[in-house]
């Protein structure tokens, strides 16, 4: 079911237990050789497919494009709402969408800038809400879900996401191949950070001059496929765990 779709009386009308998605991405540069909407193309595939999965038991919003790119912004193109900007963005949808009335609401990311301010929204949202006990808030990240494309199929060599890398390069070269340039041209990046496991403060440029994470030469439309499969169902299975709440309980 699609929000946008639907009269005001007609959400008045839903069942508020329903899950609402907020399925949210990026618009910033991915290397020389694939476009600066590849966030919401991919994740906007992700959530096309789930939908059909799903059909009515869930509400999805329309995707935010603007994300959190502010370590992308010193390439052409870019654009982003600054990490607080962006956390009060969250914030504010979170808090439409309970004040209408729904119980259940997920952030669907499917950029790596969002992962945190992320979190932290439904983290402060649930403090907000603290004296509720019939909310479940949660961020996902679609390729965090527990999928191991490389397993399902041998022939992906990446076992992390990168960026405009192998996985990407070739989700983009299954759903739009026109939009992919030179491959030959591009060299391997390393993903590795040198202070892992601490978490440090990094900008894109000094990882990366040509603007991507990983090894883009890898890529076929092939495992873009396999890739597209696993990561749909690990959002089909992870929504049917949010449909199948009690409303209630913690349990694990
Ligand atoms: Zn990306």
């Amino acid at each position: 079911m699609l929000l946008e779709e639907l009269s005001w009386p007609a959400v008045t009308a839903i069942a508020k237990d329903l899950p609402v998605v907020i399925p949210i991405a990026a618009m910033e540069q991915h290397g020389r050789h694939l476009p600066l909407f590849t966030d919401s193309m991919l994740l906007g595939e992700v959530v096309r497919r789930a939908a059909l999965a799903l059909g009515d038991h869930v509400v999805w919003t329309p995707l935010l494009w603007l994300g959190n790119s502010h370590h992308h912004l010193d390439f052409a193109g870019t654009l982003s709402a600054a990490p607080r900007t962006y956390l009060d963005l969250l914030r504010d949808l979170i808090d439409n969408l309970v004040g209408h009335g729904f119980r259940r609401v997920v952030l669907l990311n499917g950029h790596g800038g969002n992962i945190v301010p992320a979190q932290q929204a439904v983290f402060e949202a649930r403090q907000h809400y603290h004296e509720r006990d019939d909310l479940l808030l949660l961020a996902a990240t679609y390729w965090l879900l527990g999928a191991k494309p490389d397993v399902v199929d041998p022939t992906i060599v990446q076992n992390r996401m990168g960026h405009a890398c192998e996985w990407e390069t070739s989700m983009i070269l299954h759903l739009r191949p026109s939009s992919v340039g030179d491959l030959i041209a591009t060299e391997p990046v390393s993903m590795g950070m040198p202070f892992e496991p601490a978490s440090q403060g990094w900008i894109t440029k000094e990882r990366s001059e040509p603007g991507h994470l990983g090894d883009p030469r890898r890529a076929t439309a092939q495992k873009g496929q396999a890739l597209f499969d696993v990561f749909a169902q690990d959002v089909v299975t992870f929504l049917e765990r949010v449909i199948a709440w009690d409303g209630r309980s913690w349990k694990v």
